[in-house]
């Protein structure tokens, strides 16, 4: 094939997870790329969530850019994909990339994707903003926190809100039935 497409790059564009599975079980190359990226960054920009998850358990490399700089939570940014780009924050995929100067964040708010920007901005420490391996809060499960010591400092302020957050949960779980 001219443009460098491997069966398994064609078979993730168009979102064929048992093919994909298949291909990857026949030892095909989980990080071959073309110029529009690694099976992992084409599967974030068409927002196969499916897929994106079955190569992220196989190991891809989340920050695999493509010929522009550009990563797969860029990607998945830019064209609203909020369940994919959730999918790449819970992984540890980095916030803070920057393509022609924009974070993931910047990406997703240019390009009208609202929900993805606030997810992305509150992905993070409620204290310090820090990125990667990060806890919700037990009992809200809304803000989250890096470590034990964030969550304790940030208690005296987060308190009141938590308490509203818990119980609205409460109420939203009495009534679903
Ligand atoms: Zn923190
Ligand atoms: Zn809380």
């Amino acid at each position: 094939m001219q443009d460098g497409a491997t069966p398994l790059l064609v078979a993730v564009g168009v979102g064929h997870l048992a093919v994909v599975k298949l291909l990857l079980a026949m030892g095909a190359q989980i990080e071959a790329t073309m110029q529009d990226g690694t099976p992992l960054y084409i599967a974030a920009h068409v927002g196969h969530l499916a897929v994106v998850k079955l190569l992220l358990e196989e190991g891809a490399e989340i920050e695999a850019t493509a010929h522009d700089g550009s990563t797969p939570l860029l990607v998945a940014s830019q064209n609203g994909h909020t369940a994919v780009v959730k999918l790449l924050l819970k992984n540890s995929a980095d916030r803070e990339v920057k393509v022609y100067g924009h974070t993931p964040q910047q990406m997703a708010s240019q390009w009208g994707n609202k929900d993805v920007g606030k997810l992305i901005e509150n992905y993070c420490c409620n204290v310090c903003k820090k990125n990667g391996k990060i806890k919700l809060c037990s009992r809200c499960k809304k803000v989250r926190y890096c470590s034990p010591e964030c969550q304790k400092s940030d208690w005296p302020t987060h308190k009141t809100v938590c308490k509203k957050l818990a119980m609205k949960k409460r109420l939203n779980r009495a009534f679903k039935v």
